[in-house]
């Protein structure tokens, strides 16, 4: 059998912070056995083994600033290339972000076109609550949330630590990451429309129902175009 007839999906996962896209796509790629690319921990990875594109990358992560585009491509750029991920397929999650990364990730996939884009789809009420609702051990860094807070008083259940709010998790802020994650991404949902890889799950259902749900969608795309 040729890599191609054998190969798992080449998949681009979108959704808001909030949207559980992160645990979806580490499923999605573990029953297809490729790897799920996170450009949170690509840029991690990057900077630790302080390759250029990491190490100019992580000047604008301590900032707290988005990365620029060409600084991004360049990381997933490089980390596509490595091991035939191209060609044995991957799980995409956080990037392309904007237009420009999309049309890269294109031309990096020269030949082996993307099977589909997935938008994970989250009314904005259930973000908001599943964010700003989230209460975190300032000691060892446990979740909580309000609809399931430690037994004692915010104290963790742990170590004993305070529980508290991050500063990024109040309503105010997540609104705002939440109406800046639009403007960026509208264009590349548009983007996809166009080359017909885009499709939408409902995000806001329970985690396994998601999963199954996507695993059909793919499932769908590749009965379809690999007899
Ligand atoms: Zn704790």
């Amino acid at each position: 059998m040729s890599a191609e007839s054998t190969r798992g999906p080449r998949l681009v996962l979108l959704g808001k912070q909030g949207a559980g896209k992160g645990t979806q796509a580490t499923r999605v790629a573990e029953h297809y056995g490729v790897d799920h690319m996170s450009t949170g921990d690509l840029f991690r990875d990057a900077a630790a083994s302080e390759t250029d594109a990491g190490l100019a990358a992580k000047v604008y992560m301590d900032r707290g600033d988005l990365v620029p585009d060409e600084t991004v491509i360049g990381v997933v750029a490089q980390v596509l290339g490595e091991d035939d991920r191209i060609a044995r397929g991957f799980v995409l999650d956080g990037f392309p972000r904007t237009r420009r990364q999309a049309e890269a990730l294109h031309d990096l996939l020269d030949g082996y076109p993307l099977d589909l884009a997935i938008d994970l789809d989250v009314p904005t009420e259930i973000v908001l609550h599943r964010i700003a609702g989230r209460r975190v051990c300032t000691q060892c860094g446990t979740l909580y949330h309000i609809d399931s807070p430690p037994k004692e008083n915010w104290t963790c259940d742990v170590c004993g630590g305070k529980v508290a709010q991050r500063d990024d998790d109040t309503e105010e802020a997540v609104m705002r990451r939440l109406e800046l994650y639009e403007i960026e991404t509208l264009p590349v949902i548009q983007f996809y429309r166009r080359t017909g890889a885009l499709a939408h799950v409902d995000g806001g259902l329970e985690s396994d129902e998601v999963f199954k749900k996507l695993v059909e969608l793919v499932e769908s795309r590749f009965d379809r175009e690999i007899p």
